[in-house]
Protein backbone atom coordinates (compact mmCIF):
# COMPACT_ATOMS: atom_id res chain seq x y z
CA UNK A 1 0.00 0.00 0.00
CA UNK A 2 1.27 3.66 -0.90
CA UNK A 3 1.16 6.58 1.19
CA UNK A 4 -1.69 8.69 0.94
CA UNK A 5 1.22 11.08 0.25
CA UNK A 6 2.14 9.53 -2.89
CA UNK A 7 -1.31 8.72 -4.01
CA UNK A 8 -1.97 11.98 -3.86
CA UNK A 9 0.73 13.20 -6.41
CA UNK A 10 -1.14 10.84 -9.26
CA UNK A 11 -4.53 11.36 -8.33
CA UNK A 12 -6.46 13.22 -11.35
CA UNK A 13 -8.50 15.90 -10.30
CA UNK A 14 -12.14 16.08 -9.27
CA UNK A 15 -14.51 17.14 -12.52
CA UNK A 16 -17.73 17.35 -11.22
CA UNK A 17 -19.06 17.52 -14.77
CA UNK A 18 -18.26 14.04 -15.32
CA UNK A 19 -20.50 12.81 -12.36
CA UNK A 20 -23.90 13.43 -13.26
CA UNK A 21 -25.23 10.38 -15.52
CA UNK A 22 -25.13 12.07 -19.39
CA UNK A 23 -29.12 11.44 -20.22
CA UNK A 24 -29.78 13.24 -16.54
CA UNK A 25 -27.66 16.43 -17.42
CA UNK A 26 -29.52 17.02 -20.66
CA UNK A 27 -32.34 16.54 -19.12
CA UNK A 28 -35.24 19.46 -19.79
CA UNK A 29 -35.89 20.22 -15.74
CA UNK A 30 -39.11 19.51 -14.61
CA UNK A 31 -41.61 23.10 -14.65
CA UNK A 32 -42.13 22.69 -10.64
CA UNK A 33 -45.47 23.26 -9.44
CA UNK A 34 -45.96 26.52 -7.90
CA UNK A 35 -47.19 25.82 -4.77
CA UNK A 36 -50.95 26.55 -3.22
CA UNK A 37 -50.01 28.87 -0.36
CA UNK A 38 -47.41 31.08 -2.91
CA UNK A 39 -50.01 31.20 -5.57
CA UNK A 40 -53.02 32.35 -3.37
CA UNK A 41 -50.38 35.35 -1.72
CA UNK A 42 -49.33 36.20 -5.74
CA UNK A 43 -52.98 36.20 -6.22
CA UNK A 44 -53.95 38.47 -3.41
CA UNK A 45 -56.64 36.00 -1.94
CA UNK A 46 -56.78 33.77 0.96
CA UNK A 47 -56.31 29.73 0.03
CA UNK A 48 -59.86 29.33 1.04
CA UNK A 49 -61.01 32.37 -1.78
CA UNK A 50 -59.25 30.25 -4.26
CA UNK A 51 -61.17 27.49 -6.80
CA UNK A 52 -58.66 25.10 -7.45
CA UNK A 53 -59.95 23.38 -10.22
CA UNK A 54 -56.05 22.12 -11.88
CA UNK A 55 -55.70 19.28 -10.64
CA UNK A 56 -57.86 16.82 -9.93
CA UNK A 57 -57.93 16.82 -6.11
CA UNK A 58 -61.03 16.38 -4.01
CA UNK A 59 -62.49 19.65 -2.70
CA UNK A 60 -64.27 18.03 0.30
CA UNK A 61 -61.08 16.61 1.07
CA UNK A 62 -60.76 13.69 3.51
CA UNK A 63 -63.14 12.04 5.46
CA UNK A 64 -63.53 12.95 9.06
CA UNK A 65 -62.89 9.38 9.77
CA UNK A 66 -59.87 9.77 8.04
CA UNK A 67 -59.09 13.34 10.03
CA UNK A 68 -59.35 11.49 13.59
CA UNK A 69 -57.37 7.80 13.00
CA UNK A 70 -55.35 11.42 12.38
CA UNK A 71 -55.59 12.99 15.47
CA UNK A 72 -55.45 9.32 17.17
CA UNK A 73 -52.48 8.30 15.98
CA UNK A 74 -50.30 6.86 18.60
CA UNK A 75 -47.31 6.07 16.57
CA UNK A 76 -45.94 8.13 14.77
CA UNK A 77 -42.01 8.10 16.56
CA UNK A 78 -41.99 4.57 15.05
CA UNK A 79 -40.77 3.59 11.68
CA UNK A 80 -43.64 2.04 9.66
CA UNK A 81 -44.46 -1.76 9.29
CA UNK A 82 -42.16 -1.98 5.71
CA UNK A 83 -44.69 -4.19 3.97
CA UNK A 84 -47.90 -2.04 5.16
CA UNK A 85 -49.68 -5.22 6.28
CA UNK A 86 -52.47 -3.26 7.61
CA UNK A 87 -53.20 -1.57 4.54
CA UNK A 88 -52.74 -4.23 1.90
CA UNK A 89 -55.43 -6.51 3.87
CA UNK A 90 -57.84 -3.76 3.79
CA UNK A 91 -57.05 -2.98 -0.03
CA UNK A 92 -57.44 -7.26 -0.09
CA UNK A 93 -60.78 -6.51 0.75
CA UNK A 94 -61.63 -3.49 -1.13
CA UNK A 95 -60.42 -5.01 -4.47
CA UNK A 96 -60.82 -8.57 -4.10
CA UNK A 97 -57.35 -8.85 -5.17
CA UNK A 98 -55.11 -11.27 -2.49
CA UNK A 99 -53.07 -9.32 -0.59
CA UNK A 100 -49.69 -11.03 -2.03
CA UNK A 101 -50.32 -9.67 -5.28
CA UNK A 102 -50.39 -5.56 -3.72
CA UNK A 103 -47.64 -3.54 -3.03
CA UNK A 104 -48.52 0.05 -1.57
CA UNK A 105 -46.21 2.87 -2.76
CA UNK A 106 -45.79 6.60 -1.52
CA UNK A 107 -48.52 7.79 -4.58
CA UNK A 108 -49.35 6.01 -7.71
CA UNK A 109 -46.72 7.86 -8.57
CA UNK A 110 -44.02 5.96 -6.81
CA UNK A 111 -45.29 2.10 -8.03
CA UNK A 112 -44.84 3.79 -11.69
CA UNK A 113 -41.14 4.81 -11.20
CA UNK A 114 -40.78 1.28 -8.92
CA UNK A 115 -41.97 -1.02 -11.84
CA UNK A 116 -39.77 0.58 -14.55
CA UNK A 117 -36.81 0.30 -12.04
CA UNK A 118 -37.51 -3.32 -11.88
CA UNK A 119 -37.88 -4.31 -15.31
CA UNK A 120 -35.86 -1.93 -17.68
CA UNK A 121 -32.48 -1.91 -19.27
CA UNK A 122 -30.96 0.88 -20.63
CA UNK A 123 -32.75 1.55 -24.31
CA UNK A 124 -35.42 -0.70 -23.54
CA UNK A 125 -38.67 0.61 -25.09
CA UNK A 126 -41.58 1.92 -22.87
CA UNK A 127 -45.05 2.59 -24.98
CA UNK A 128 -46.72 5.67 -24.70
CA UNK A 129 -50.36 6.86 -25.37
CA UNK A 130 -50.06 10.61 -25.68
CA UNK A 131 -51.58 12.76 -24.92
CA UNK A 132 -51.80 11.11 -21.56
CA UNK A 133 -50.03 11.12 -18.00
CA UNK A 134 -46.81 12.87 -17.56
CA UNK A 135 -45.44 10.65 -15.03
CA UNK A 136 -45.01 8.12 -17.94
CA UNK A 137 -42.14 9.49 -19.94
CA UNK A 138 -40.99 11.54 -16.94
CA UNK A 139 -40.07 7.92 -15.23
CA UNK A 140 -39.03 6.47 -18.73
CA UNK A 141 -36.32 8.96 -18.86
CA UNK A 142 -35.21 9.03 -15.60
CA UNK A 143 -34.92 5.12 -15.36
CA UNK A 144 -33.09 5.09 -19.24
CA UNK A 145 -35.76 3.51 -21.35
CA UNK A 146 -36.69 4.64 -25.15
CA UNK A 147 -40.18 6.37 -24.95
CA UNK A 148 -42.11 5.21 -27.96
CA UNK A 149 -45.04 7.18 -28.82
CA UNK A 150 -48.37 5.97 -30.07
CA UNK A 151 -50.37 8.78 -30.21
CA UNK A 152 -54.25 8.92 -29.38
CA UNK A 153 -57.09 9.72 -32.33
CA UNK A 154 -57.82 13.21 -32.63
CA UNK A 155 -61.00 11.56 -30.29
CA UNK A 156 -58.05 10.29 -28.10
CA UNK A 157 -59.41 7.07 -28.65
CA UNK A 158 -56.34 4.92 -28.18
CA UNK A 159 -54.57 3.46 -31.83
CA UNK A 160 -54.83 0.19 -30.84
CA UNK A 161 -53.77 -1.14 -34.53
CA UNK A 162 -50.76 1.31 -34.01
CA UNK A 163 -49.46 -0.25 -30.31
CA UNK A 164 -49.71 -3.71 -31.98
CA UNK A 165 -47.12 -2.76 -34.85
CA UNK A 166 -44.99 -0.55 -32.32
CA UNK A 167 -44.82 -3.59 -30.14
CA UNK A 168 -43.70 -6.04 -33.31
CA UNK A 169 -41.24 -3.24 -34.52
CA UNK A 170 -39.63 -2.71 -31.66
CA UNK A 171 -38.17 -6.25 -30.05
CA UNK A 172 -37.00 -3.69 -27.01
CA UNK A 173 -40.74 -3.12 -26.31
CA UNK A 174 -41.21 -4.35 -22.42
CA UNK A 175 -43.49 -1.95 -21.30
CA UNK A 176 -46.73 -0.14 -22.39
CA UNK A 177 -48.43 2.63 -20.13
CA UNK A 178 -52.49 2.70 -20.29
CA UNK A 179 -54.21 5.39 -18.60
CA UNK A 180 -58.42 4.65 -18.16
CA UNK A 181 -60.03 6.63 -17.92
CA UNK A 182 -57.31 8.84 -19.26
CA UNK A 183 -55.71 11.94 -18.08
CA UNK A 184 -56.14 14.63 -19.60
CA UNK A 185 -59.40 13.80 -21.63
CA UNK A 186 -61.09 11.28 -19.33
CA UNK A 187 -62.12 8.27 -21.63
CA UNK A 188 -62.14 4.43 -21.00
CA UNK A 189 -60.40 1.83 -23.11
CA UNK A 190 -62.62 -1.36 -23.62
CA UNK A 191 -62.31 -4.68 -22.60
CA UNK A 192 -62.19 -6.16 -26.05
CA UNK A 193 -58.80 -3.84 -26.77
CA UNK A 194 -57.37 -4.32 -23.52
CA UNK A 195 -57.69 -7.82 -24.20
CA UNK A 196 -55.91 -7.35 -27.58
CA UNK A 197 -53.18 -5.37 -25.88
CA UNK A 198 -53.07 -7.94 -23.25
CA UNK A 199 -52.43 -10.53 -25.71
CA UNK A 200 -48.50 -9.18 -26.79
CA UNK A 201 -45.35 -9.89 -24.87
CA UNK A 202 -45.15 -6.19 -23.09
CA UNK A 203 -45.91 -5.68 -19.80
CA UNK A 204 -49.29 -3.60 -19.65
CA UNK A 205 -49.37 -1.01 -16.65
CA UNK A 206 -52.97 0.31 -16.41
CA UNK A 207 -53.00 3.30 -14.61
CA UNK A 208 -57.03 3.50 -13.12
CA UNK A 209 -56.19 6.74 -11.13
CA UNK A 210 -59.67 7.95 -11.54
CA UNK A 211 -61.70 4.76 -11.78
CA UNK A 212 -63.88 5.29 -9.15
CA UNK A 213 -65.35 8.07 -10.54
CA UNK A 214 -66.51 6.13 -13.75
CA UNK A 215 -65.60 2.74 -15.84
CA UNK A 216 -65.22 -0.83 -14.78
CA UNK A 217 -61.75 -1.52 -12.63
CA UNK A 218 -59.86 -4.68 -13.98
CA UNK A 219 -58.19 -5.03 -10.92
CA UNK A 220 -59.73 -8.12 -11.12
CA UNK A 221 -58.25 -9.36 -13.96
CA UNK A 222 -54.41 -9.38 -12.78
CA UNK A 223 -54.88 -13.07 -11.33
CA UNK A 224 -56.02 -13.67 -14.76
CA UNK A 225 -52.89 -12.00 -16.64
CA UNK A 226 -49.29 -12.50 -16.57
CA UNK A 227 -48.71 -9.35 -18.15
CA UNK A 228 -51.33 -6.66 -16.31
CA UNK A 229 -50.31 -4.15 -13.38
CA UNK A 230 -53.39 -2.38 -12.24
CA UNK A 231 -52.11 1.14 -10.48
CA UNK A 232 -54.61 2.89 -8.36
CA UNK A 233 -54.66 5.85 -5.48
CA UNK A 234 -56.10 7.21 -3.27
CA UNK A 235 -55.27 11.33 -4.05
CA UNK A 236 -58.47 11.52 -5.80
CA UNK A 237 -61.14 9.72 -4.78
CA UNK A 238 -60.23 9.99 -0.88
CA UNK A 239 -58.46 13.16 -0.69
CA UNK A 240 -55.17 12.13 0.10
CA UNK A 241 -53.37 14.10 -2.33
CA UNK A 242 -51.19 15.82 0.23
CA UNK A 243 -50.26 12.63 2.17
CA UNK A 244 -49.00 10.65 -1.14
CA UNK A 245 -50.56 6.80 -0.92
CA UNK A 246 -51.22 4.24 -3.74
CA UNK A 247 -51.30 1.00 -4.77
CA UNK A 248 -51.13 -1.62 -7.32
CA UNK A 249 -51.86 -4.70 -8.36
CA UNK A 250 -49.49 -6.89 -9.87
CA UNK A 251 -48.09 -10.29 -11.48
CA UNK A 252 -47.08 -12.64 -8.94
CA UNK A 253 -43.37 -13.34 -10.66
CA UNK A 254 -42.86 -9.39 -10.48
CA UNK A 255 -43.67 -9.38 -6.42
CA UNK A 256 -40.27 -10.95 -4.88
CA UNK A 257 -38.57 -8.15 -7.13
CA UNK A 258 -40.42 -5.27 -6.25
CA UNK A 259 -40.38 -6.36 -2.55
CA UNK A 260 -36.11 -6.23 -2.90
CA UNK A 261 -36.27 -3.14 -4.53
CA UNK A 262 -38.67 -0.47 -2.76
CA UNK A 263 -37.56 1.51 -0.34
CA UNK A 264 -38.34 -0.06 3.40
CA UNK A 265 -40.51 2.82 4.42
CA UNK A 266 -42.21 4.49 1.46
CA UNK A 267 -45.49 4.59 2.97
CA UNK A 268 -45.81 6.73 6.55
CA UNK A 269 -47.93 5.56 9.17
CA UNK A 270 -49.70 8.54 8.48
CA UNK A 271 -50.38 7.72 5.13
CA UNK A 272 -51.25 4.03 6.04
CA UNK A 273 -53.87 5.42 9.06
CA UNK A 274 -55.59 7.55 6.57
CA UNK A 275 -56.18 5.31 3.81
CA UNK A 276 -56.95 2.46 6.57
CA UNK A 277 -59.61 4.54 7.57
CA UNK A 278 -60.66 5.85 3.84
CA UNK A 279 -61.93 2.47 2.93
CA UNK A 280 -63.35 1.72 5.95
CA UNK A 281 -65.90 4.90 5.18
CA UNK A 282 -67.79 3.55 2.07
CA UNK A 283 -70.79 5.67 3.07
CA UNK A 284 -68.54 8.97 3.32
CA UNK A 285 -66.82 7.72 0.11
CA UNK A 286 -69.98 7.21 -1.66
CA UNK A 287 -71.71 9.94 -1.06
CA UNK A 288 -68.77 12.40 -1.94
CA UNK A 289 -67.70 10.25 -4.88
CA UNK A 290 -71.39 10.70 -6.03
CA UNK A 291 -71.40 14.75 -5.97
CA UNK A 292 -68.14 14.64 -8.11
CA UNK A 293 -69.92 13.02 -10.51
CA UNK A 294 -73.31 14.61 -10.64
CA UNK A 295 -70.78 17.62 -10.39
CA UNK A 296 -68.74 16.59 -13.68
CA UNK A 297 -72.03 16.32 -15.51
CA UNK A 298 -73.42 19.64 -14.71
CA UNK A 299 -69.73 21.16 -15.54
CA UNK A 300 -70.22 19.00 -18.94
CA UNK A 301 -73.74 20.53 -19.94
CA UNK A 302 -73.23 23.69 -18.78
CA UNK A 303 -69.63 23.92 -20.93
CA UNK A 304 -71.04 22.68 -24.02
CA UNK A 305 -73.39 25.88 -23.97
CA UNK A 306 -70.70 28.50 -24.73
CA UNK A 307 -69.81 29.05 -28.33
CA UNK A 308 -65.95 29.45 -27.30
CA UNK A 309 -65.93 25.83 -25.39
CA UNK A 310 -65.76 22.31 -26.77
CA UNK A 311 -65.93 20.08 -23.70
CA UNK A 312 -65.46 16.14 -24.04
CA UNK A 313 -66.92 13.35 -22.72
CA UNK A 314 -65.76 12.66 -19.43
CA UNK A 315 -65.76 9.05 -16.62
CA UNK A 316 -63.31 11.03 -14.65
CA UNK A 317 -63.35 14.06 -12.22
CA UNK A 318 -62.40 16.17 -14.85
CA UNK A 319 -63.39 17.67 -18.25
CA UNK A 320 -61.27 18.55 -20.88
CA UNK A 321 -62.23 21.78 -23.29
CA UNK A 322 -61.18 22.52 -26.56
CA UNK A 323 -61.13 26.14 -27.09
CA UNK A 324 -62.79 27.54 -30.34
CA UNK A 325 -62.06 30.75 -31.76
CA UNK A 326 -60.26 32.09 -28.64
CA UNK A 327 -56.86 31.48 -26.53
CA UNK A 328 -57.12 28.89 -24.27
CA UNK A 329 -53.43 30.66 -22.13
CA UNK A 330 -55.47 33.92 -21.91
CA UNK A 331 -58.36 31.90 -20.67
CA UNK A 332 -56.27 30.73 -18.38
CA UNK A 333 -55.27 33.41 -16.91
CA UNK A 334 -57.68 35.34 -16.86
CA UNK A 335 -59.72 33.00 -14.65
CA UNK A 336 -56.74 32.81 -12.59
CA UNK A 337 -56.89 36.83 -12.14
CA UNK A 338 -60.47 35.98 -10.73
CA UNK A 339 -59.07 33.05 -8.50
CA UNK A 340 -60.03 29.98 -10.44
CA UNK A 341 -57.53 27.75 -11.32
CA UNK A 342 -57.77 25.31 -14.10
CA UNK A 343 -55.07 23.73 -15.65
CA UNK A 344 -53.53 24.77 -19.25
CA UNK A 345 -52.53 22.81 -22.29
CA UNK A 346 -50.53 23.54 -25.46
CA UNK A 347 -48.43 20.65 -26.33
CA UNK A 348 -48.70 18.48 -29.56
CA UNK A 349 -52.32 16.49 -29.95
CA UNK A 350 -53.65 19.14 -27.04
CA UNK A 351 -53.32 22.03 -28.40
CA UNK A 352 -55.58 25.19 -27.12
CA UNK A 353 -57.26 23.25 -24.52
CA UNK A 354 -57.99 23.41 -20.73
CA UNK A 355 -58.79 20.69 -18.60
CA UNK A 356 -61.16 21.49 -15.37
CA UNK A 357 -61.93 19.24 -12.28
CA UNK A 358 -65.08 18.73 -11.12
CA UNK A 359 -65.36 20.95 -7.93
CA UNK A 360 -68.32 21.62 -5.77
CA UNK A 361 -71.23 23.30 -6.89
CA UNK A 362 -70.39 26.58 -5.75
CA UNK A 363 -67.12 26.00 -7.58
CA UNK A 364 -68.51 25.79 -10.94
CA UNK A 365 -71.32 28.21 -9.82
CA UNK A 366 -68.04 31.00 -9.43
CA UNK A 367 -66.19 29.21 -12.94
CA UNK A 368 -69.60 29.76 -14.75
CA UNK A 369 -69.99 33.79 -13.80
CA UNK A 370 -66.54 34.49 -15.08
CA UNK A 371 -67.16 32.37 -18.62
CA UNK A 372 -70.50 34.27 -18.94
CA UNK A 373 -68.33 37.59 -18.22
CA UNK A 374 -65.48 36.69 -20.38
CA UNK A 375 -64.38 38.33 -23.60
CA UNK A 376 -62.05 36.32 -25.39
CA UNK A 377 -61.80 37.37 -28.69
C1 LIG B 1 -53.00 11.77 -10.16
C2 LIG B 1 -52.59 10.64 -11.02
C3 LIG B 1 -51.78 9.59 -10.56
C4 LIG B 1 -51.05 9.52 -9.30
O1 LIG B 1 -51.25 9.82 -8.28
P1 LIG B 1 -50.49 9.72 -6.90
O2 LIG B 1 -50.88 10.96 -6.24
O3 LIG B 1 -49.04 9.58 -7.18
O4 LIG B 1 -51.07 8.48 -6.29
C5 LIG B 1 -51.49 8.53 -11.37
N1 LIG B 1 -51.98 8.49 -12.61
C6 LIG B 1 -52.72 9.47 -13.10
C7 LIG B 1 -53.22 9.36 -14.47
C8 LIG B 1 -53.03 10.58 -12.34
O5 LIG B 1 -53.74 11.58 -12.87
Amino acid sequence: MQPFELLRETMPPFHHEEFVRPDIATMEPYVPIVPFEVLSARLGRRPEDIVKLDANENPYGPSPKVLSALADAKYLHIYPDPQSSALRRALADYTGVPQERLLAGAGADELIDLVLRAVLRPGDGVLNCPPSFGMYPFSTAVNMGELIQVWRRADFALDVDGICSAVFANPRARILFICSPNNPDGGVISDEALRQLLEMRVLVILDEAYVEFGGESRITWTPQYENLVVLRTFSKWAGLAGLRVGYGAFPLWLMPHLWKIKQPYNVSVAASLAAIAALHDAAWSRRHIGAIVAERERLQKALAKFEFLEPLPSRANFVLCRIIGADAARLKSDLEQQGILVRYFDKPGLQNAIRISAGRPQDTDRLLSVLKAWKGS
